[in-house]
């Protein structure tokens, strides 16, 4: 409850904040209210959950490290061929390196020890093993941060305003 999504005034997500720097926004003038859980705070002043900023913002690119962590959240910490969840996951490169294929997030995926080595020096095609995702670049660490604030039932209002969210 006490997160808040704040969009762009062009409705890209921007970053998270605090329900109280919300509120501040949006006496402010700065923001306007576009999602909120039914909580009221105020007489007639309900808890925001996504706001708008009025005017909009630029923001550099952040590019996010390729790591092993990030893949693995990306991926959710699923094996991206067989779904199996749980310790002991792998990377795996799609066109083996071997085969040219490059160390890129658009090549890279989680994978079981199970489904890596079964695979083998082959791609997805030649293995029969097809990808259960396109594996994308995430678009900005604002991505997992949303990512993680929505797991489960959690701020089941922010998911319309990110595209391409999973989990
Ligand atoms: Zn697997």
């Amino acid at each position: 409850m006490s997160k808040v999504l704040v969009l762009n005034a062009s409705y890209e997500p921007l970053n998270i904040t605090s329900w109280r720097r919300a509120v501040v926004l949006i006496i402010k003038g700065k923001a306007e209210t576009v999602e909120h859980n039914g909580l009221v705070i105020y007489t007639n002043f309900p808890l925001p959950t996504v706001i708008r900023l009025r005017h909009y913002v630029r923001i550099p690119y952040k590019e996010i490290p390729l790591t092993r962590r990030n893949l693995l959240y990306r991926d959710n910490h699923t094996c991206q061929y067989c779904g199996y969840a749980g310790d002991g996951l792998t990377l795996d490169h799609i066109v083996p390196r071997s085969r040219g294929g490059k160390e890129v997030w658009e090549n890279m995926v989680s994978a079981c020890v199970r489904c890596n080595v079964k695979k083998g020096n082959r791609t997805p095609k030649e293995a029969r093993m097809p990808l259960r995702i396109t594996p994308r670049k995430p678009h900005s660490s604002l991505y997992f941060e949303i990512a993680r604030h929505t797991r489960g039932d959690a701020h089941k209002e922010w998911r319309k305003y990110v595209i391409g969210l999973t989990g």
